[in-house]
């Protein structure tokens, strides 16, 4: 027999019904929207900011390289870093974290 606590884990499907599971949705079976691919789609198209380096600040210690979610910073063969504008969604993270505040945020021109 299971201990409450088990229990508790357990998912209660009535808790995860949505709005259109219950008007008779199968999320779970649908194959219209499946988990995306960053490669296949080029994400960078929905960015409204652009990150810019001002390299003359950069210390190449590498971290807007690491805090990039969409892994959108590559490294270049001279120690400083460049954007993958395609997949750079705009978000800004690398400009918040790096230290040396060489990196500019402009309003992307659509
Ligand atoms: S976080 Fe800033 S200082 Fe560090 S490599 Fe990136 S741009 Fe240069
Ligand atoms: S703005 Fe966001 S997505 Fe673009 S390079 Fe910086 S951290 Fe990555």
């Amino acid at each position: 027999m299971s201990s409450k606590t088990e229990q508790d884990r357990k998912i209660r499907p009535e808790v995860l019904k949505t709005d259109l599971e219950k008007n008779g949705l199968n999320i779970s079976r649908c194959r219209t929207c499946k988990p995306g691919s960053t490669l296949k789609n080029k994400t960078g198209g929905w960015r409204n900011f652009r990150p810019v380096y001002i390299y003359e600040k950069c210390t190449k210690c590498g971290i807007c390289e690491m805090v990039c979610p969409d892994m959108s910073v590559k490294p270049r063969e001279d120690g400083f870093f460049e954007y993958d504008y395609d997949y750079c969604k705009g978000c800004g993270v690398c400009a918040n974290e790096c230290p040396a505040d060489a990196i500019e945020m402009v309003l992307e021109e659509k």
